[in-house]
């Protein structure tokens, strides 16, 4: 666990059973019961679902709700602050109509809202908020037309507290243009362009040179005209968003200090100011390491909250104004855990284990004569020609490999110059192909023999050797999986995500691999892997060796937010099987989960394999399971009394839950 940093970004959701070496997940949470993600997979597999699959883990959503509200609570409570707390969610994060429902939900006890970024996302969520409870919370960004304006304002008229955000100073005329056709009296709220930035990936989000948002002279000019149109209690929201994934929290403390003194001028301007809205940011310890490396963070959550909360309470009490409703954006930090890609590995153990038969065979085939020393050998080798010198000097390196560490190191240089003296010989053109090919074998036999001795004596491996090390001998395992569909930030950003076997973790991984896709593109490829202790990347994911007739499953974490609605079409490979495990509505925490299964029409078998039904796929499919995590209850019902013992419920071992789990 501790080797693919699992305890650090693992949180609350993921683990290791060292017993079974299998990868847990725990969809409620730290406390709550443990699905067994290879069991799953492996009676998912048997039931027709073949990888990949993405798992939605809804529950850890509610989890993330949770969380996020109760350390605004505290940070309510520790600084006696008088307003309140209301999260939305944005939608451009990841639009999937079961999260989003999930979402609205569990969301619904915290007054939990959304955002959305484009009429689209809008028309989309007006369905999910009609019926709700009145006056949730609707912030709405991004380009807007008058159509846009008008779906806001109705959605008003339908009970939902929608604020229409300004990000350019044309878009008021086209807002109070269609409150004055509709008479709806519109709840206005003012994008900023602050001058803070943060330095990350994202940092472009924010400063002068945003692309979004209002800078002082147009603040002032929007204020201004609402007087004029007598519309100044319709101002009441203040936004801003400095970019995701912020990893240090000294820039939380000052982008919130200029955006207080910002709302309490509004205020003082005479606007009915009443929310303040900073945005995303909040961001995720993808490598699990607690710092301030780019796929980590160096602060909590409830860090975050402390100083979000501190910075508007400092600034109304300077000023003696009255405390605003804080709302945060989170998108990363909320939905980014809940999904977890599960998907198999293609390459064939025969490809590397013949090679290691062969290898064998030429480390034979070369002869010692023990009658003459090695050295006249080497020369009379030199002298027949350079194909055979160089198998003859590997020959040396194999005599050398003895149990001492610095000669470990010294075999290990010297196979790895012989090694690039044969590929100059061969551009040289006196290194035949068959020479060449013996020599790269000569190559990996050293490599394997060295790691032999190490480990039979305890000895440390050249660096070089070390599992995590990228290599010229890091394999290369074949996954059933598109980056550019399932992980794009990786290979456009160059994001890391946790990477890990979903079982076999008792095992040592013995294989620094890399991971190449189905796609016929060269960058289809992930070969930078989250380094638990922050800091660079490692080039190569120590694996486990292949075994005949055993699938070697891995899984691709932290996936929730950006990667599907992003992932692109390339190679025409469609969305996955996706796995959805939710509870049964009104169940209890830990009781009564359900798995469905949909098939996307665009997938192609290729990637899936045969489709569950042999034809064109439903757009969903129940299993028909309903999986109870614990106490074990019959399928048709979570509040019935009659329990099933856990060791008798086929539902409860197919989902390697065990009695005393819960
Ligand atoms: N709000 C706005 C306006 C955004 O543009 C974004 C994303 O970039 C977010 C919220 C979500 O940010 P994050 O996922 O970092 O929480």
């Amino acid at each position: 666990a501790a080797l693919y940093g699992v305890p650090g970004w693992g949180a609350d959701y993921f683990t290791v059973d060292e017993s079974s070496g299998t990868l847990l997940v725990k969809p409620d949470g730290e406390n709550g019961p443990a699905l067994d993600l290879y069991q799953l997979t492996q009676s998912l597999q048997a039931q027709g679902v073949r990888a990949p699959m993405l798992f939605r883990f809804l529950p850890i959503v509610g989890h993330r709700i949770e969380k996020l509200n109760a350390a605004f609570r505290a940070a309510l409570d520790r600084f006696e602050y008088q307003g309140a707390y209301r999260g939305v969610f944005p939608v451009k994060a990841n639009h999937d109509k079961a999260l989003i429902q999930a979402i609205v939900d569990y969301g619904e006890p915290y007054g939990f809202g959304l955002e959305v970024g484009s009429k689209a996302e809008l028309v989309m969520v007006m369905s999910q908020l009609a019926g709700r409870p009145a006056g949730t919370n609707l912030v709405c960004n991004g380009y807007k037309d008058s159509e846009y304006m008008e779906l806001v304002l109705h959605c008003r008229e339908l009970g939902m507290n929608a604020m229409v955000v300004m990000e350019q100073y044309s878009e008021l005329d086209m807002l109070l243009a269609a409150a004055r056709r509709l008479g709806v009296r519109p709840s206005i709220g003012i994008r900023a362009k602050l001058t803070t930035r943060h330095n990350g990936h994202w940092g472009s989000t924010s400063g002068d040179k945003a692309k979004f948002g209002l800078r002082a002279r147009e603040i002032v000019a929007v204020v201004n005209r609402l007087g004029e149109e007598g519309m100044l209690d319709c101002l009441n929201l203040l936004h801003f968003h400095v970019g995701s994934q912020i990893t240090n929290i000294r820039m939380v403390k000052e982008v919130m200090r200029e955006a207080s003194f910002l709302y309490a001028e509004l205020v003082q301007m005479g606007a009915a100011m009443s929310y303040i809205d900073c945005g995303g940011g909040l961001a995720v310890d993808y490598d699990g390491s607690f710092t301030d490396s780019a796929a980590s963070m160096a602060y909590t959550l409830q860090h975050y909250a402390n100083d979000v909360v501190s910075a508007v309470q400092e600034v109304c009490i300077q000023r003696s104004i009255a405390p605003p409703t804080i709302i945060t954006e989170s998108g990363r930090a909320l939905a980014s855990h809940h999904s977890v890609l599960v998907f198999d590995v293609l390459t064939t153990p025969e490809c590397l284990e013949e090679k290691r038969e062969e290898q064998e065979e030429v480390v034979e085939s070369i002869e010692i004569r023990d009658d003459k020393p090695l050295t006249k050998q080497l020369r009379a080798a030199a002298r027949s020609g350079k194909g055979t010198f160089l198998l003859m000097t590997f020959k040396e390196v194999f005599e050398n490999i003895t149990a001492d560490a610095s000669a470990l190191r010294e075999a290990f240089n010297d196979a790895s110059y012989f090694k690039d003296e044969a590929v100059r010989a061969f551009k040289l053109g006196v290194l035949s192909l068959e020479e060449r090919a013996q020599v790269d074998m000569m190559f990996d036999a050293a490599c394997e023999r060295i790691r032999e001795v190490a480990r039979e004596h305890d000895l440390p491996l050249p660096d070089a050797l070390r599992p995590d090390a990228a290599l010229p001998h890091t394999k290369m395992y074949h996954v059933n999986l598109s980056v550019f569909r399932s992980a794009v930030d990786s290979w456009a950003i160059q994001q890391l995500f946790p990477i890990v076997p979903i079982h076999r973790l008792g095992e040592e991984p013995t294989v620094p691999a890399m991971l190449a896709d189905l796609t016929c593109d060269s960058d289809g490829k992930v070969d930078k892997f989250i380094n638990p202790k922050g800091g660079e990347p490692l080039p190569a994911l120590p694996l486990h060796p292949l075994r005949h007739g055993d699938k070697y499953f891995l899984a691709l974490f932290l996936t929730g937010v950006y990667q599907e609605v992003m992932g692109s079409v390339h190679n025409m490979f469609g969305s996955l099987n996706t796995v959805v495990v939710g509870r049964q509505p009104g169940a209890p925490a830990g009781v009564g989960v359900e798995v469905h299964v949909a098939a996307d029409e665009g997938t192609p078998a290729a990637m899936n394999g045969e489709l569950p039904h042999g034809g064109p796929p439903e757009p969903w499919m129940q299993l028909g399971a309903v999986l109870l995590l614990h106490p074990c209850l019959p399928a048709d019902s979570a509040t019935t009394s009659s329990a099933t013992s856990p060791s008798s419920c086929s539902l409860c071992s197919m989902a390697g839950v065990e009695a005393d789990s819960g």
